[in-house]
């Protein structure tokens, strides 16, 4: 089988968005697990999402567009369905869709998988488990679904798949590593690209990220032996092996000496483009040249991109033009977004923008730049509009940040900062607090849609906010917590919260991402230099204090979770900016310390997410994150403690990075990943105050105080009660009211038992 026997195709992208323009999915996924839909209802919203999608791609001129991403929670978890690889611990469930999303999140009695960042991204993922019992079997029936739902509509479809290497390597397993287990996969694989062929899918998309990671030469002689018995199979469709998110180095030489029809390569990402341009193995395959940021949201510099695809020209026998990776990343479209101001509109592009630049793309390649040149003019101008904004360099801020002397990253040794805290504080052993915010309850959310729509002034909405603060502190006082917080009510995202108050950024009003599940954020746009105009917190947490004699808890969100979840300048590097941010936040800690706060939390869960994928490029990342960090908290004296929290992943790689915040406390997500990260911090010779979350928030399980206290007595097992914190392991926003106090009291009564 060669590649000339398929179509090669033109224009396309790696994937879609699938909560739907106004996050259609969210709502009507929702509805089903409160019980106002049924299962067919739901399918029903999904399938009609789906077909204008479809429909719109191929309106819009893109000859080849991707099938089976769509998902109702998460790609990786459909593979573990499609696989047969999920629990054997929800097994039981009789419906399908139950089962997937008790796999997904959990039920009263079974707990959910593991959820963690997908590669350096903002989108969570479950991670598969896999153990000596599990059996590999493939369960193919929706893609397969969605291929001929796709092929009826006349759609030219390519199904797409989550490879078997990546797919091995994310997953979790016991009794062996999850890479030995590839042999049973392929065959796997193998029979669905049969069916997938016996469909009538000309190509097959197979996702393979983490080629992009660094990987030993066994493993890539493991890639190079699965494609090459994959492209061995008889009957299937021309395979293209998809990669994002960086360059697959090494693998790329690998796969290509097998005989896959094609390969897809992130040209946004720093890939040696001579080095592509000049192998040999590309001649006879297509290349599919991601020139269109998949996960960022400036309009494509066409010119550079054309230059880019114009030397790939001669080395592949054919070369496509793409987004660098699924458009999952980025909102839908830039229409509904009439509040942004006309010149930074003019610099961006979403989704559907992006899908008109790759066609575009397109068609200059085969007819020629005049084809396009209009667009080319149009493209030019916002160009040079952007470089000469004024509010893309602010002298003021850039000058205070180079007058800045080493003090400005450092404090007093933590032991005489400890000593002088627990004087001022006088908490008792094991203190128990939480992590910042507490249920967003339907109040609270009307409270904001009233605002928004001018029904209620901003004096009416101070009012009813302040009423939540007082409950919050009132069930926190009644729940005896020691350190309390004001709950956070008035932030819907922590990161928009702070963007919409710093210049900047600016704020969309439907740009709508999925983060997990039904999770949506709207990331903020960091388009020029930041500044703080005023205190953006003190009067919420002041008003908080003012109710309590506890402590209250000032709660900030660090300078990189402010970049990571916001889609960020791509004119200077990511670290100029953190510390620009840093600064805006270390104004705001002084603020809050002479207004009487004692504690302040600087949150970064953030802080592994975007550590980069290669370990070469880490040390450089580490460097100028825990520098931001330290110069966002090391402005307040040495009696106010500050906190940091960090959640999801696995933080070995970054546990040097943890100790260097030298933040007073650490509150760490644990309760999915067991304790395992105290050990860790242990090995790195971290000695601060630690709190592992005691439980997991992201189920609406409610852990019984027996569980807790195991946790807990397992945690004292690594760190002495001196050091040990008590919380959840994550912001309670999402949760529901009545779990959160049952769950909070089960704590509270752990942490007393345990002292
Ligand atoms: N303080 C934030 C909250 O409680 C932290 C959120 C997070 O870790 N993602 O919601
Ligand atoms: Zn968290």
């Amino acid at each position: 089988m060669t590649v000339s026997e398929h179509a090669p195709f033109t224009a396309t992208v790696l994937g879609l968005p699938r909560v739907g323009p106004r996050r259609e999915l969210k709502r009507a996924t929702e509805s089903y697990w409160a019980g106002r839909l049924d299962a067919e209802q739901l399918h029903t919203v999904a399938r009609d999402l789906r077909r204008t999608q479809l429909t719109e791609l191929l309106a819009a001129g893109l000859d080849s567009i991707p099938v089976g991403t769509f998902s109702y929670y998460d790609q990786v978890l459909d593979t573990a369905v499609l696989l047969g690889a999920l629990p054997e611990r929800v097994a039981g469930i009789a419906d399908p869709l139950d089962r997937y999303f008790a796999a997904a999140r959990g039920t009263d009695t079974v707990e959910p998988l593991e959820m963690t960042k997908w590669f350096d991204t903002n989108y969570h993922y479950l991670v598969p488990e896999i153990g000596p019992e599990t059996t590999f079997a493939l369960h193919p029936e929706k893609l397969l679904a969605e291929l001929s739902e796709a092929i009826e509509l006349g759609v030219p479809a390519r199904p797409v798949v989550v490879g078997p290497v990546t797919f091995l390597k994310l997953a979790k397993a016991t009794g062996g590593a999850a890479l030995d287990r590839l042999g049973e996969l392929v065959p796997l694989y193998r029979d669905l690209l049969r069916q997938l062929a016996a469909a009538g899918a000309a190509w097959v998309q197979i996702d393979e990220p983490v080629l992009v990671t660094d990987l030993t030469a066994d493993e890539i002689e493991l890639v190079r032996r699965t494609y090459a018995e994959l492209a061995e199979a008889s009957e299937r469709p021309a395979i293209l092996v998809a990669t994002y998110f960086g360059t697959p180095g090494d693998a790329l030489p690998a796969l290509a000496s097998t005989a896959v029809e094609g390969i897809a390569l992130d040209f946004t990402a720093a890939l040696d483009l001579s080095a592509v341009a000049s192998l040999p193995s590309l001649a006879d395959k297509l290349l599919v040249a991601g020139v269109v940021d998949g996960r960022n949201v400036w309009r494509t510099d066409l010119d550079r991109a054309l230059s880019t695809l114009g030397t790939l020209l001669g080395s592949a026998s054919s070369v496509t033009v793409s987004s660098s990776c699924s458009l999952l990343h980025v909102p839908y479209s830039l229409e509904p977004e009439t509040g942004l101001d006309e010149k930074l509109r003019s610099w961006l592009a979403f989704g559907a923008e992006k899908v008109t630049e790759v066609r575009l793309l397109a068609t200059a390649l085969a007819q020629g730049t005049e084809a396009i040149a209009d667009d080319l003019a149009a493209a030019r101008a916002a160009a040079e509009s952007r470089t000469a904004d004024p509010r893309l360099s602010d002298a003021q801020v850039r000058a205070r940040l180079d007058s800045l002397g080493p003090d400005a990253t450092r404090r007093a040794p933590a032991e005489e900062r400890r000593a002088l805290q627990a004087q001022r504080l006088d908490l008792p052993a094991l203190p128990t607090t939480t992590i910042g915010s507490y249920p967003q309850t339907s109040a609270i959310r009307l409270a904001r849609a009233a605002l928004r729509k001018g029904e209620i002034d901003q004096a009416e909405y101070v009012r009813r906010m302040r009423a939540e603060i007082a409950d919050v502190v009132a069930l926190q006082e009644k729940l005896d917590l020691d350190v309390l917080v004001h709950g956070e009510p008035e932030r819907n995202d922590m990161v928009q919260y702070f963007a919409e108050q710093l210049d900047g950024f600016a704020a969309t009003e439907n740009g709508w991402v999925q983060s997990y599940g039904t999770r949506c954020v709207r990331p903020p746009i960091l388009f020029g230099d930041v500044t703080r105009r005023t205190p953006m917190t003190v009067d919420w947490i002041t008003y908080a204090q003012s109710l309590t004699d506890k402590p209250v808890k000032g709660m900030l969100t660090g300078p990189v979770t402010i970049l990571a979840w916001s889609f960020v300048r791509d004119d200077q590097p990511l670290a100029d900016s953190a510390r620009q941010v840093a600064l805006a936040i270390r104004d705001e800690t002084v603020d809050l310390q002479s207004a009487g706060i004692r504690i302040i939390q600087v949150d970064e869960p953030a802080l592994r997410e975007l550590l980069p994928l290669r370990a070469a490029d880490q040390p450089a990342y580490l460097d100028w994150s825990v520098g931001a960090f330290r110069l966002a908290t090391s402005g307040v004296s040495d009696a106010t403690q500050i906190h940091t929290h960090l959640c999801y992943s696995e933080f070995g790689e970054v546990i040097d990075a943890i100790a260097g915040l030298d933040a007073d406390v650490t509150s760490i997500e644990a309760a999915r990943s067991r304790m395992e990260v105290l050990d860790d911090l242990n090995a790195a010779g971290f000695d601060l105050g630690v709190g592992p979350g005691v439980y997991d928030i992201h189920s609406p399980r409610v852990p019984s105080v027996e569980e807790i206290t195991t946790s807990l007595r397992a945690a004292l097992k690594a760190v002495p009660a001196e050091r040990l914190w008590v919380n959840p392991d994550c912001g309670l926003k999402t949760r529901g009211p009545v779990e959160v106090e049952a769950s909070l009291r089960n704590m509270v009564a752990a942490a007393k038992a345990v002292r």
